[in-house]
């Protein structure tokens, strides 16, 4: 019998290869430019499909790819001629016990924990757009709407069952496998298949105001003097909004805000009266259903469109970088029509006290007491040419951020990890990350994650995302 006729008998869940008819399915991911020809697409049943897949691509000298929700737009969840051990087909579901707590399987997308989790009149941060998956998202950081009152995803984290290269099951808490709990918070996936997680739940209200208010781009006039002085005040745990700077479907510059409060319309509408005296031309707010926060935005993200992303940190709002960007984005839009179909930048309000409230070093996750933007952009066909521009564009906003005082120098300014494309290619080869970035993006925290990875992965099986280099023995 083959090895591969041997690893297919053993193995529980199913194995796809290219001849396979859902092969191609099994490679599409949110971003199709982030989308690779696995040699094998592992859909994993349980922990010990997950070894066995690890050993058969060791023991071939196969890149491995681990695939949560698929959402990432480096292609850290795709692998060209490797195999993808991939949980959404039978690991993607989320119970909730009698102690608040989510047991939520390694291929879970957010929709299924929000819906679990509300049912019991319960929530925990989560992604802002519920066809992102937990997996990711959660071992990059986390923000969420909830953030402002329980912190990042990690920060509820409480256990995570995880898979290392040698195929060895270690299950991590503050108690068990401390160091291991420490390096997945925020570490993102260089340590292990994470099989299981399990998020701490927070009593909920079942309705929250939540809408999507839409300016022409002229009212940044007025709304970036009340948003500066509102950050400046320092934002409500209950509050969260996002700020999208855009064009619109009829091409007109307009300024979108996803807003939400955690509380009843009428005081949402008080809290945000500042912003609804301005007469936006769309106003979508009101009181909602719970669950259906996270998925206001699903149809602005739709899937398998070619994306860039490109994250920074800047010291706060600022009207004339705003206007700047806003300004920007119609010229190079138009410019780029036969490239561009889309260009936003979008700066995320988190309140961060309680984010930050978390000492420094305590998770593998750097608070940073900043800004969060990104510059997205969807761009038309997925050549070098058009990824080029496209490259150049997001660079360009991005810039117009460094021109505003107090901002951290380029080479430290990593953004968001979670949102950085910038080693994407156009063609069909597994990108590596700069050690650089990863120097930048860990900070002092680097050393201690270097230990471990020399610990839990001295082969470096999982690099594809920040990688980080094992530390070399003493
Ligand atoms: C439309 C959109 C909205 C977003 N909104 C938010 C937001 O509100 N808050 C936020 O913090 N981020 C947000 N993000 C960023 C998001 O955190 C990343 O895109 C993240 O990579 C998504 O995780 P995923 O599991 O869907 O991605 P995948 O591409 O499947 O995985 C991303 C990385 O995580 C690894 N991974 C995934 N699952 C596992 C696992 N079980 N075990 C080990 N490794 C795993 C993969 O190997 C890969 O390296 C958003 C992204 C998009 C595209």
């Amino acid at each position: 019998m083959s090895d591969f006729a041997a690893f297919k008998q053993a193995f529980k869940g199913d194995l796809l290869t290219p001849e396979h008819p859902e092969y191609e399915k099994a490679l599409e991911r949110w971003a199709a430019n982030s989308q690779r020809r696995a040699a094998i697409v592992a859909f994993v049943k349980d922990t010990d499909d997950i070894s066995l897949a690890l050993k058969y691509a060791r023991e071939h000298n196969l890149p491995v790819a681990v695939k949560g929700g698929g959402h990432n737009p480096a292609g850290s969840s795709s692998v060209e001629g490797g195999l993808v051990i991939d949980q959404s087909k039978y690991r993607s579901a989320a119970r909730i016990d009698a102690k608040k707590l989510a047991y939520i399987g390694g291929g879970a997308l957010w929709e299924a924990v929000d819906k679990a989790a509300i049912a019991h009149g319960l929530a925990t941060t989560g992604g802002t757009v519920n066809h992102t998956g937990v997996g990711g998202l959660t071992l990059g950081g986390g923000y969420g709407f909830l953030a402002g009152e329980h912190g990042l995803v990690i920060d509820n984290l409480v256990q995570a069952t995880v898979v290392t290269a040698d195929g060895k099951v270690h299950v991590a808490s503050t108690t068990e496998n401390p160091d291991l709990f420490w390096a997945i918070r925020g570490g993102g996936s260089n340590f292990g298949v994470v099989a299981e997680f399990v998020l701490k739940l927070h009593p909920q209200r079942r309705t929250v105001f939540a809408g999507l208010l839409i300016y022409p781009a002229s009212a940044l006039d007025q709304l970036m003097p009340l948003i500066v002085e509102k950050y400046k005040k320092g934002l409500k745990a209950k509050e969260t909004f996002l700020q999208v700077i855009t064009r619109g479907p009829d091409q007109s510059p307009c300024v979108v805000f996803v807003v939400f409060w955690n509380g009843s319309e009428e005081e949402g509408r008080a809290h945000y009266k500042p912003f609804l005296d301005l007469n936006p031309i769309v106003n979508t707010c009101g009181e909602i259903p719970f669950e259906r926060l996270n998925s206001l935005q699903n149809d602005k993200v739709p899937h398998g469109k070619n994306y860039y992303l490109k994250p920074i940190y800047q010291p706060g709002p600022d009207v004339d970088i705003a206007k700047k960007i806003s300004q920007r984005i119609v010229e190079l839009t138009s410019a780029h029509s036969d490239v561009i179909e889309e260009i936003s930048f979008i700066y995320e309000f988190w309140p961060l006290d309680k984010i930050c409230s978390v000492p420094q070093g305590e998770t593998a996750f750097q608070r940073i007491r900043r800004l969060s933007g990104v510059t997205h952009i969807i761009f038309k066909e997925n050549t070098e040419e058009h990824l080029k521009i496209t490259r150049m564009i997001a660079k360009e906003l991005i810039d117009i951020t460094h021109t505003m005082k107090g901002n951290l120098p380029e080479d430290q300014n990593t953004g968001y990890a979670n949102y950085n494309s910038d080693q994407i290619s156009s063609l069909a080869t597994n990108e590596v990350m700069p050690t650089s970035k990863s120097e930048a993006l860990f900070g002092d925290n680097l050393k201690r994650l270097a230990e471990l990875k020399r610990k839990y992965d001295p082969e470096m099986v999982f690099s594809k995302w920040f990688s980080i280099s094992p530390a070399v023995a003493a």
